[in-house]
């Protein structure tokens, strides 16, 4: 785990960047959380603990994060950029995720089905062919309505 937070440093000062305070703040707060965090989530986390650190600074740290591969950026449908880091800088594991189009809920799942993980493979596998395409990655979202949501639909 130390290696992998070692390996995020390590790319920010390779390309010339320097390791500041609120970059690393940004970072633990979400190597801390399980949840997908907007900007205005991870501003409100740090700032009784580092007031110095404005929103704008959070919103211009996720950018270059994003430009070095260190978070991913999902567009969840409410209007708001949610960050989660990326798998390599992450000890979670590769996961997809179930979209709650109600209340907004986002549900990790790892627990695959032996179906679901053929059919990836099987894509991944068809696409590079077709598209000459190295694969490396893929993000999966199913949108839908959640248990919760559904229950409250039937009332
Ligand atoms: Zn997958
Ligand atoms: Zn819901
Ligand atoms: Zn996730």
């Amino acid at each position: 785990m130390i290696k992998q937070k070692q390996d995020w440093k390590d790319k920010l000062v390779e390309s010339g960047n320097r390791l500041t305070k609120p970059r690393e703040v940004i970072f633990e707060v979400l190597d801390s959380n399980s949840e997908h965090l907007s900007a205005e989530d991870i501003y409100l986390k740090i700032h009784k603990k580092n007031p110095n650190i404005g929103l704008t600074t959070v919103y211009r740290t996720l950018d270059m994060f994003f430009s070095f591969g260190i978070v991913d950026k999902f567009d969840f449908g409410d209007d708001r950029a949610r960050f989660e880091l990326n798998e390599k800088y992450n000890n979670k594991r590769h996961h997809h995720h179930l979209v709650c189009n109600i209340c907004k809920k986002i549900f990790d799942y790892a627990d695959f089905t032996k179906e679901e993980v053929k059919l990836c493979k099987l894509s991944e596998l068809y696409l590079s062919k077709k598209f000459k395409f190295r694969m490396e990655t893929h993000v999966i979202q199913f949108y839908g309505v959640c248990s919760n949501c559904r229950k409250k639909e039937s009332k």
